[in-house]
């Protein structure tokens, strides 16, 4: 089967006050997956209008702006609910369990889980190596990282660590608007790095005409995210514990 991979692509969905939800869609099958559905109505209306069958719901961690949409969905479309093992039991439907490392094949792509957690104990992402796209829900967000609900600072270090391990020019899709307070906190601790300067000029220009600035890459990150550069999970800690009350 010859896989043209241009007929791939991610719609980004903006809902709610900051989130993103993202259809992948397979344009020659008219089939889509989406990932975290905070609200269904809006992503009925995409599939709707654009006439593609929903096949599955992935969900990144058990949060309402994460799965808030998947039962109407699933009712709507019958959509297949994809969650975590571990976090099966608050996962809303959660029907298609799946581990750490496993692969699973939808729209034609291999898409890799692997399980980060710190936001949540629970919490996966989603990586597609052919394309080089991850989805990080609340782990990785351009130029900061996910709160500490449940995880410890070693856990987030290292699940950032995982991620690191991705290639330079992995776009990755992540579920929140935050990128000009997480710049703007980047600014105060690495005052004298030119390049977080110019990072976050760009993002003012952009936020200051609505434009959304997802997805990232691992290669931005890691020139400018504090939390990339974090040196050990001493750092880290300390980064994370200022960014709580910035
Ligand atoms: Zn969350
Ligand atoms: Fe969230």
């Amino acid at each position: 089967m010859i896989k043209n991979e241009e007929n791939i692509l991610v719609e980004i969905i903006p809902v709610l006050k900051d989130n993103y939800i993202f259809l992948v869609v397979n344009q020659e099958t008219r089939e889509a997956v989406v990932v975290d559905p905070a609200v269904a109505p809006p992503v009925l209306d995409y599939i709707n209008e654009h006439q593609l069958t929903l096949t599955h719901i992935l969900n990144t961690h058990h949060h309402r702006d994460h799965v808030g949409g998947n039962l109407a969905l699933k009712e709507a479309t019958g959509a297949v609910i994809v969650g975590y093992i571990n976090d099966a039991h608050r996962i809303d439907g959660a029907q298609m369990l799946v581990e750490d490392e496993q692969q699973i094949e939808l729209l034609g792509l291999t898409i890799k889980v692997m399980a980060v957690p710190g936001h949540t104990l629970g919490h996966v992402v989603y990586y597609i190596p052919e394309k080089r796209w991850l989805f990080c829900g609340d782990t990785v967000f351009a130029m900061g990282c996910g709160y500490l609900f449940e995880g410890t600072y070693q856990q987030m270090y290292s699940s950032i660590q995982l991620i690191k391990t991705l290639p330079d020019e992995t776009l990755i899709f992540c579920a929140h608007e935050y990128t000009l307070t997480n710049g703007l906190f980047a600014l105060q601790e690495y005052s004298d790095n030119l390049q977080i300067k110019k990072r976050v000029d760009k993002i003012k220009k952009d936020r200051n005409v609505g434009k959304i600035t997802i997805p990232t890459t691992i290669g931005a990150e890691k020139l400018t995210n504090p939390f990339f550069l974090a040196r050990n999970c001493e750092e880290f800690t300390r980064l994370r514990q200022a960014k709580d009350v910035f």
